[in-house]
């Protein structure tokens, strides 16, 4: 991990003043000090107190600097390795706001962020000295269940979309994590418990309402803006800002059948190696993610994480194969509320723990796959958690052209990702470090990378969109030549 990432920016603090939301006529006459900010360029500018305050009030949300009530809790994102501080955030209330500080952030070329659900990888949704535009109080969820639609605000999180849907017994597909982004998660593709049932989560999209870099509204759907469409699922926040999402949803059974089976380091690669062969011939409704994990403690482990979407009265039989690989010394396997098993990490990946990954798409699971995961937990041995994990693609994932959205990895069996978890600054550097020495050994499985996820190797944009690579420059260019969109795995436009 570049060093960078850790500093906690000693930067003088610049004068700003604590800015209410809704300004009386007495306060509309204090003009905010001038606030230092850095531009797309890099160059350090100080934007006009004036200004400052005109947006302030053209919003109906909160315009938050440095000082203001709230801006320390505002500016913290998921990853604690990233200790930004923005100097301007604002707060949206809807997509009114989201214009306006497009339009600003455009006009005065400003460094700018899109924070949804708070849980880039990367941290690039919180930035140093640029502006933030925060939507997380954008969050509502509805759904209508004559349609089978919902309608999720671009800030809201996976837990309320799939709260309101499996209330009316609906679903789609969400990550495995409840916390997350809706934003984030169904931009750069989506996978979950239901991907290789229904589709990515970017596949279940029917009709998005985007803020584009000259602060214009658009909805984007396979009627409206059918190129841009296609470039929102899976192009990450390279297009634009979306306020909100329809998605398709399907009738489920609220009960589902899963749990986690853990096995002992021992049994690893005999679990390991019978998994890749089940895996790739299982049902569309069965998913099962893997990981091996080490912790600080230097337990080791191989956990599969089950969840069949199909009736319930087959639960059993599917699942025996995995029960009869080798005796698991963990077994939670059982007919579970499908709520409850998207909350069941919620916990071991609390906010605020800091983070490194790296990731990338498998094309074949081997041998020699299998040996290197092995070396590489066995490996381990900084007081940190190290895990690496294979979360399943393939079902209704693969059956989508790799062209007919900009995600193109369609045919991965697997993502893989490598990452550390730590909390103590004093081993920041070594984290980083034996993540990194653990992908060199892993990378050459994998062919590009999840955009959603931390690969911190811009070479590889190429790669990783394959064939559509040049239609996403091509769209990125026209809807963005300066680039105000680039905190994101980017896509660079063409030079003017
Ligand atoms: C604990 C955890 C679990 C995860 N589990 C899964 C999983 O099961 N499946 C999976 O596929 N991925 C998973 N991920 C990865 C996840 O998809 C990404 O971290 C994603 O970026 C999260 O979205 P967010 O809105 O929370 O992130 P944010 O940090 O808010 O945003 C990340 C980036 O997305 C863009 N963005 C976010 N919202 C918008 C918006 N409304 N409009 C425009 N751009 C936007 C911006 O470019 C921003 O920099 C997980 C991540 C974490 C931390």
């Amino acid at each position: 991990m570049k060093r960078r990432h850790f500093i906690h920016s000693a930067l003088a603090a610049v004068p700003a003043v604590a800015f209410p939301r809704f300004l009386s006529a007495a306060e509309s006459s204090a003009i905010p000090g001038d606030v230092e900010v850095l531009t797309l360029q890099g160059k350090e500018i100080l934007l006009k107190g004036s200004d400052v305050q005109d947006l302030a009030a053209r919003l109906r949300g909160e315009l938050m600097l440095r000082d203001s009530a709230g801006y320390d809790s505002a500016r913290r994102v998921w990853n604690g390795a990233f200790d930004r501080h923005p100097a301007l955030i604002v707060r949206c209330s809807g997509a009114a706001d989201v214009m306006e500080a497009v339009k600003f952030a455009a006009s005065h070329q400003l460094l700018l962020a899109v924070r949804g659900g708070g849980h880039s990888l990367s941290g690039q949704s919180v930035c140093e000295k640029g502006m933030m535009i925060d939507l997380s109080q954008m969050n509502s969820a509805r759904v209508d269940p004559k349609r089978r639609i919902a309608t999720i605000e671009g800030g809201a999180l996976l837990g309320a979309l799939d709260r309101e849907a499996l209330a009316l017994g609906l679903a789609t597909t969400a990550g495995t994590v409840s916390h997350t982004g809706v934003g984030g998660l169904t931009l750069g593709g989506g996978f979950g418990r239901l991907a290789r049932r229904f589709g990515l989560a970017c596949d279940n999209v029917r009709a998005i309402d985007l803020v584009t870099a000259e602060g214009k509204f658009l909805t984007v759907s396979e009627q409206e803006n059918k190129d841009l469409f296609w470039g929102l699922r899976g192009g990450g926040g390279n297009f634009g800002v979306a306020t909100s999402f329809d998605f398709q949803l399907h009738p489920v059974d609220p009960l589902m059948f899963g749990g986690d089976l853990v096995y002992s380091f021992e049994d690893a690669p005999k679990v390991l190696e019978f998994y890749f062969g089940f895996a790739a011939s299982a049902p569309d409704e069965l998913n099962i993610d893997v990981s091996l994990v080490r912790l600080p403690n230097d337990q080791r482990f191989l956990k599969l994480d089950v969840c069949y979407s199909g009736p319930i009265a087959n639960g059993e039989k599917v699942v025996a194969p995995l029960r009869q690989i080798r005796k698991p010394i963990q077994d939670s396997v059982a007919p579970a509320p499908y709520v409850k098993l998207q909350q069941s990490s919620d916990v071991a990946t609390a906010h605020g723990h800091k983070f490194y990954i790296k990731a990338g798409f498998l094309q074949k699971t081997t041998a020699a796959l299998i040996d290197d995961i092995i070396a590489t937990i066995a490996g381990a041995n900084l007081p940190v958690v190290n895990a690496v994990s294979l979360p399943q693609g393939g079902g209704a994932i693969a059956r989508v052209k790799p062209g007919a959205t900009a995600f193109a990895q369609r045919a991965a069996p697997h993502n893989m990702f490598v990452m550390s978890r730590w909390d103590d600054p004093a081993v920041n550097d070594a984290a980083g470090n034996w993540t990194r020495n653990a992908w060199k050994k892993l990378e050459p499985h994998t062919h590009g990378f999840y955009v959603n996820e931390f690969n911190d190797d811009s070479s590889r944009m190429r790669e990783t969109y394959g064939a559509n690579y040049d239609r996403m420059v091509a769209l990125k260019s026209k809807l963005d030549p300066n680039n105000l969109f680039r905190l994101n795995p980017n896509v660079s436009p063409a030079k003017a």
